[in-house]
This record gives structure tokens, C-alpha cells and sequence, in this order.
């Protein structure tokens, strides 16, 4: 499939016209598999020589997320936002608090869960978001790692 016709037919059905950079900020969010953030798309346009304000990318991925083309997600303890592009694919983060990487976990605790509430409380849940705090593999092999050789390496900051 083409790609460029992928994001005319997004942005078309969302009524968003079809511009330069809207396609081109959706191109980047379908070659990165990790959610992006305003300055990591800033830096890949400027890779690809695309001049472009980090306010107008700014002002295009709040337009995008209110569209619900792009989810934007809050990662704890971090100011900057991330933006993926909404699949419809309902996922979670798993945050890794060392190296920061960003795994997505497709399957989903809470369907019984929701359905519980909505019985108990009545509240009829439209959805959720819930990112999962901890270390991940490779951080936690270079732990041990640092553990087995008993160097101590003195703390930064
Ligand atoms: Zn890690
Ligand atoms: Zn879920």
C-alpha cells in the first residue's frame, strides 16, 4: 500500500486537509515503532531536510491528537509528551525508569475489569491509558552484571 495515499485517506477522513507537513510528520510515526516526542520529530525532519518550526510541529500534533489520529502519552517524571500514531490497537507502555525505552504490550488487563465497574458503578468506560513503570531486560543484565564483577561504580547526580 502506498504510504503517502495511507495519510491523505487519515487525514481526509478526520476532515484535516492534506498538508506537507502533516504527511510528512505521519510518514515519521509509521517508520519509528517507539512513540516520538515534538523534538525527536523535529530532528528527523531536519534529517530529511524538511524545514519546519518546532511550534508548527507543535501546533500539527495537537491538532492530529485531538483528531485522534496520534495518541499522546505522559511518561512520569518526564515533561516532554510522546505522540504514536493511533492504530486502534488498544496497548500498553511498559516504561523502562533506566534507558527510558518504551515497549508496547498489546494485551490488556482490565476488559473484565471495566465491565465490573460499569455493572457496580454504572459508568460506561469509553477507555483507559495505564503505562507500567520498571527496568528492563537489558538494564537489569547490566545490573547484575556490575553486581558479579563488584566494581562500584560511584553514582552521578
Ligand atoms: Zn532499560
Ligand atoms: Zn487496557
Amino acid at each position: 500500500m502506498n504510504e503517502i495515499s495511507t495519510h491523505k485517506e487519515m487525514l481526509k477522513d478526520s476532515g484535516l486537509k492534506n498538508t506537507k507537513h502533516r504527511n510528512s510528520i505521519l510518514s515519521i510515526f509509521e517508520k519509528n515503532a517507539q512513540p516520538l516526542t515534538a523534538e525527536q520529530i523535529y530532528a528527523e525532519l531536519a534529517n530529511q531536510n524538511t524545514s519546519i518550526n518546532l511550534s508548527t510541529i507543535y501546533r500539527i500534533l495537537k491538532t492530529l491528537t485531538e483528531k485522534g489520529l496520534v495518541i499522546k502519552t505522559t511518561i512520569k517524571g518526564d515533561s516532554k509528551a510522546l505522540f504514536e500514531l493511533n492504530n486502534n490497537e488498544h496497548r500498553h507502555h511498559l516504561v523502562c525508569i533506566e534507558c527510558k525505552e518504551i515497549t508496547m504490550v498489546d494485551e490488556c488487563p482490565f476488559e473484565e475489569y471495566e465491565k465490573k465497574l460499569k455493572e457496580k458503578m454504572g459508568f460506561t468506560i469509553l477507555d483507559h491509558k495505564l503505562e507500567i513503570y520498571g527496568v528492563c531486560n537489558h538494564c537489569q543484565e547490566k545490573a547484575d552484571e556490575k553486581n558479579k564483577t563488584g566494581i562500584d561504580q560511584p553514582s552521578k547526580g
